[in-house]
């Protein structure tokens, strides 16, 4: 079968849902299958199908582990999906975690749950762990995982088959990310892509220093300290949580912050963590291994609380500052962040600071907006405190970072879809490619069907 082709199933004119269907070698293969985030039609557009029956996909594979690359692959499997689904060990074993978290989250929508446990375990026995630089044949196809600097265990996916070359950028790391490495530059030879699927998140903005950001960081944190205040940060379970716990351990050991309470209220950041200590020999950069070989916990700054209940994360409330509290979610759409930024909006003392990605219609946004009150569980609750906006901390390449990972490429590339950004992001990357001259760059849209 000389048909080669990708069609766009999510993730294109928007960051969330990614999924996308890569006909190639005669095989059918859904890169991705995460869940839709934010936005009031979200509940909908993730019960919806798939686009594609699931029963005649040859297989899925996964990028990495985040909720938005991941979260319907449970539904897949209910929907009638029964064959391999490749990942990078780390992937399977952070989309577990993730899975099993929003099956029991999606018990609270208004249509029931999304799926269940027991067709997370289904999905589960369908795992097939594949490490970076590996290859996995499925019939005339061949997919091969690159490391893409992002969360652990995320990758680049190489598909080859029919004489057709194509490369899924996933999301794209930052350059210099703590504890795992920088996006690869190692494509496995020299051939080009005949196409190159890249997202867009920041595609139209550049983020600031890694640097700075702490600089910032490191501030607001020695202020609360001398405020005896409370510092709440949403944050996402997965990566933006364990480089914060590394961060704080840095700046104490460097001497530039004092021993400061640090309450990880969070069970799923808890277990994500864990398994961030597993994977060291596979995923870890040299200055992680290092602090390691000389006895040092690069994940646990001196006086890391976990809570182990939810009573004792809603009592923290009564406890004396200086406090960092590290609660999810990262866009404060659910989990123990509501109830903290009830308790502690309203005081003037506290800062709330945001470290990642805020979607639009989320809470998160709202307060990164400007808004002096928020609804939060039926009540009206004043924003009193500060908001903070560290862009630096960022697990995604920025614009200029998207573009020299392009650039970086093997080359000429045949063209470049851009997906996995919000429409301002998307053209922004689309007219940056454009401008570098690397190729012909269109935006993707949901349901075109691109030859390759
Ligand atoms: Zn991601």
């Amino acid at each position: 079968m000389a048909e080669a082709s990708i069609t766009f199933l999510g993730a294109a004119q928007r960051v969330t849902g990614s999924c996308a269907l890569v006909r190639m070698g005669g095989q059918r293969v859904l890169v991705d299958c995460g869940m839709i985030q934010g936005g009031e039609d979200a509940e909908e557009l993730n019960r919806a199908p798939f686009g594609v029956n699931p029963g005649e996909l040859d297989a899925v594979v996964l990028t990495h582990g985040h909720l938005d690359h991941s979260g319907r692959l449970p539904k897949l499997v209910a929907d009638g999906f029964a064959g391999p689904i490749f990942a990078h060990p780390a992937t399977a074993m952070l989309a577990e975690v993730v899975c099993r978290d929003s099956a029991r989250l999606s018990q609270s929508w208004d249509g029931g749950a999304l799926y269940d446990e027991a067709t997370v375990e289904r999905m589960l026995r369908l795992m097939q762990p594949a490490k970076y630089g590996q290859t996995q044949a499925l019939g005339g196809l061949e997919i091969t995982f690159r490391d893409a600097g992002h969360i652990l265990g995320s990758c680049h996916v190489c598909l080859e088959g029919g004489g057709k070359r194509l490369l899924m950028s996933g999301d794209v790391g930052a350059r210099d990310t703590p504890i795992i490495r920088d996006p690869t530059t190692d494509w496995g030879g020299a051939a080009p892509f005949d196409a190159v699927v890249i997202e867009s998140t920041y595609g139209n903005r550049l983020h600031k220093g890694r640097p700075e950001t702490l600089a910032e960081f490191e501030e607001i944190v020695r202020a609360a300290v001398r405020q005896k205040a409370v510092v709440l940060i949403p944050a996402f379970a997965i990566g933006r949580t364990q480089e914060l716990l590394f961060q704080l351990r840095n700046l104490e050991a460097e001497g530039k912050l004092p021993r400061v309470p640090v309450v990880l209220d969070s069970p799923m950041a808890n277990r994500v963590t864990r398994i961030y200590r597993d994977h060291v020999a596979d995923c870890y950069d040299a200055e992680s291994r290092a602090l390691l070989a000389t006895g040092q916990r690069p994940l646990r700054p001196e006086d890391l609380r976990e809570t182990t209940s939810a009573e004792e994360s809603k009592a923290l409330k009564k406890q004396a500052g200086p406090m960092i509290i590290i609660a999810g979610s990262g866009m404060c759409t659910g989990g123990r962040i509501l109830h903290h930024l009830k308790d502690f909006l309203p005081r003037k003392s506290t800062t709330v600071m945001f470290v990642g990605w805020q979607g639009q219609g989320t809470l998160g946004r709202r307060l990164v907006d400007g808004a002096k009150s928020v609804r939060i569980h039926h009540e009206t609750v004043e924003v009193q405190g500060k908001i903070a906006t560290l862009n630096g901390f960022s697990a995604h390449a920025d614009r200029d970072a998207l573009v020299a990972w392009a650039r970086a490429l093997p080359g000429p590339v045949g063209r470049f879809l851009v997906n996995h950004g919000e429409p301002d992001g998307t053209r922004g990357l689309v007219e940056a490619l454009g401008q570098a001259g690397l190729g012909a760059a269109s935006a993707a849209e949901v349901g075109q069907v691109h030859a390759l």
